[in-house]
């Protein structure tokens, strides 16, 4: 069967259709990032109007790459119902709510998070196998930084989440402070600026070293980078971090990454003993997923720690890793195959979805 899915709950208006073995037929992204750009961070009521602006010729676009003329040429329609931006979601669930009832479709709100979870067991290509059920994930997004044990759709479990900021979160605060462009968000521009700088040329110090826990904190290694910058920025004369010397900023960006990337390593590495121990569940798979998990350095060290530790590790592509239509698609896909679909008429989005609150 095939699935339409939509997304908008943040600042990406996104389709996809998708075949159930995996196969995504047709996609259309519309990304506003030249829209927040000036802002600094994505501007709600902004994004709101650039979804309802592009919602219609995106759905449409993805259909006809599928080769498809309307929704009524899909077996099922799926749409990000929470967590995002209430006035976000409700564009896009509008929409397929819309076409579910019109064409009489089978329908299913999609969780995002676990949407972009799922993504690590899309099958890329049909030679491969699929990651299998359970698993721990790496969360690492805009909104969430969260180590999950992954038990089945609709069953996930929190071990550890963020105190503060999530990493993506701390990539935008540090592309804004060294003043790089943030529009599609800072991660893309801090890797790249990352690149040309020495990681060990500004001492950073790794968060929550001693607790004991799977929890996360960036708010500290964020101020840390801060004060560092400002007082580079003070000793050469200039006005502010972002007037600093490219060679500066890039030894900025590049201790930033490779210290916030040393604390998801701390943090994963305890998760990751933590379920070895626990003899009777035998996990060790690992899904890295979430908008950061596009970044390549993540991926290389991640990478490191699952083939010292003999870990299985299931990476999407770069291009999946952050928010667009085929999770939504994807996720429907497996909440199809376990008998659990939603009735399009009840027109609920959830701004908050934890991951506890069981699925209709
Ligand atoms: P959530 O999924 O938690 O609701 P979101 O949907 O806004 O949040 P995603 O689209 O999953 O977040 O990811 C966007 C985040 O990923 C941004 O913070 C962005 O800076 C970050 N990101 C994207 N590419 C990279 C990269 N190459 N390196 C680091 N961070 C990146
Ligand atoms: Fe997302």
């Amino acid at each position: 069967f095939t699935v339409l899915g939509i997304e908008s709950s943040c600042d990406d208006t996104g389709a996809a259709v998708v075949r159930s073995d995996g196969t995504i037929l047709g996609e259309a992204l519309a990304s506003q990032s030249h829209i927040h750009a000036p802002w600094g961070g994505v501007v709600p009521g902004l994004a709101k109007e650039a979804h309802e602006a592009e919602i219609d010729r995106i759905v449409q676009e993805a259909l006809e790459a599928a080769g498809m003329t309307s929704a009524a040429d899909v077996d099922a329609i799926g749409v990000t119902v929470g967590p995002g931006l209430e006035i976000c979601l409700r564009v896009g669930a509008t929409k397929a709510r819309a076409l579910a009832v019109e064409h009489e479709k089978p329908f299913v709100g999609v969780h995002h998070l676990e949407a972009h979870i799922l993504m690590a067991r899309l099958p890329y290509d049909s030679a491969s196998k699929q990651l299998g059920f359970p698993f721990l994930a790496l969360l690492v997004s805009g909104g969430h930084c969260q180590l999950l044990k992954c038990t089945g759709i609709g069953n996930m479990t929190v071990l550890g989440g963020t105190f503060d900021d999530s990493l993506g979160e701390a990539y935008d605060k540090t592309a804004r402070l060294l003043g790089l462009p943030v529009g599609g968000g800072g991660g893309p521009v801090v890797e790249r600026l990352a690149r040309e700088g020495d990681p060990t040329a500004i001492p950073l110090s790794v968060p929550l070293q001693s607790r004991k826990d799977l929890d996360f904190s960036y708010s500290g290694l964020k101020s840390n980078v801060r004060r560092v910058a400002e007082r580079l920025a003070k000793e050469g004369g200039v006005e502010t971090p972002a007037n600093l010397p490219h060679p500066i900023k890039a030894n900025l960006a590049a201790s930033f990454q490779h210290v916030a990337i040393q604390h998801v390593e701390q943090r994963l590495r305890r998760a990751m003993i933590l379920l070895e121990e626990e003899e009777e569940e035998g996990i060790r798979s690992l899904a890295l997923v979430g908008g950061v998990a596009a970044n390549q350095v993540l991926r290389t060290r991640i990478e490191g720690l699952c083939k010292q530790r003999s870990w299985d590790l299931w990476i999407p592509p770069p291009r999946l890793c952050t928010d667009q239509g085929t999770m939504s698609a994807w996720a429907a896909i497996e909440r199809i195959r376990v008998q659990s679909t939603d009735d399009p008429t009840i027109p609920d989005v959830y701004a908050r979805y934890p991951f506890a609150q069981p699925f209709s």
